[in-house]
């Protein structure tokens, strides 16, 4: 997606060989207009898929994941990050580690908002090792729906998280591949996938 990149060239921050800061666009302000319009992309690449709900984790893939639903007419359910020890018999949980801030979380989903006979899309923000993503996965399979696809707004293609899932055959569609972030500078990849 072309105007992503170019507001990534102009608005992203290189931390790391590793990380790219994205606050001005994903993680801590949204600009609405280009939210819609990923939410429209996402809509596009899905649409004959069947599509019931659209999940993400809160709380930075909710925005986009919110555009591809409302462009695709479902509803929108976010996996909550868990803030008690309590088990909740009424919830799929899943433990993942979290790549930004070095700490373990917990998410859930209410059985109330995922069903067997749901074709579900699901929508992140940013794939690196795949950890959350996989805790997604896992809660969409234990809930016996199908994950019909996933989403993912950047796909930093030297970490392994996308490749990983495309390996178990659910199909992935990046907005925008990242090949590197060495020397301070971001290097797309080009075969869109
Ligand atoms: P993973 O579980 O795939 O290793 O990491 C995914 C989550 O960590 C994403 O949802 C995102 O919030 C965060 N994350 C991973 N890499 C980056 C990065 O380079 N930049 C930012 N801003 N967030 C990242």
């Amino acid at each position: 997606m072309e105007v992503l990149k170019q507001r990534i060239l102009q608005e992203g921050v290189v931390m790391s060989d590793q990380v790219l800061k994205l606050d001005g666009l994903l993680n801590h302000q949204i600009d609405p207009a280009l939210t819609m319009e990923m939410g429209r992309e996402f809509a596009a690449r899905f649409r004959e898929s069947g599509v019931t709900r659209v999940i993400t984790v809160e709380s930075s893939g909710i925005p986009v994941a919110f555009a591809a639903a409302h462009e695709l007419g479902v509803p929108l359910v976010f996996a909550r990050r868990k803030k008690t020890l309590l088990a909740d018999p009424d919830a799929y949980c899943e433990r993942v580690p979290s790549f930004t801030k070095g700490i373990v979380t917990d998410i859930m989903v209410s059985r109330e908002y995922i069903h067997e006979n749901d074709r579900i899309l699901f929508i992140d923000d940013i794939i690196a090792n795949g950890d959350a993503a996989r805790g997604v996965i896992k809660i969409i399979e234990r809930s016996g729906a199908e994950l019909v696809g996933f989403g993912v707004v950047v796909e930093k293609c030297f970490q392994a998280g996308a490749r990983t899932i495309r390996e178990q055959g659910i199909p992935v569609e990046a907005l925008v591949r990242i090949r590197s972030l060495n020397d301070g500078t971001v290097q797309f990849d080009d075969n869109e996938m």
